[in-house]
């Protein structure tokens, strides 16, 4: 079977919604900044609400300002949806405020 590599930052989406798993895909995480982080530091516990949840967030969001992966991140974040948490330095709010408009 000849089967073509996809070009280098390609993302092909499986019918779920997902990348392929195709290391071109996913190979960015070995760069982040926070894959040794206590992923807690990204996504909101369930009762967690205003101040508290406005300080965590802007702690994940500075990590987000160091790490190499930032764009890769945001991009994948944006392209599959992801609801929760923070991605390439945004909130979920961020993404998608209308979504988030009445959880507040
Ligand atoms: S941008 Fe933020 S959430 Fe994304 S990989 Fe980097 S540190 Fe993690």
């Amino acid at each position: 079977m000849n089967r073509r590599k996809p070009p280098a930052g390609a993302v092909t989406k499986a019918p779920d919604g997902l990348p392929y798993p195709l290391i071109e895909n996913w190979e960015w995480q070995d760069y982040a900044a926070c894959k040794d982080v206590n992923p807690e530091l990204f996504f909101a516990a369930e009762s967690e609400r205003g101040l508290r949840k406005h300080a965590r967030e802007l702690l994940a969001k500075s990590l987000c300002g160091t790490c190499p992966v930032q764009r890769e991140c945001r991009r994948h974040a944006e392209l599959v949806g992801e609801m929760y948490g923070v991605w390439g330095g945004t909130t979920e709010e961020e993404r998608e405020p209308a979504l988030h408009a009445r959880s507040r």
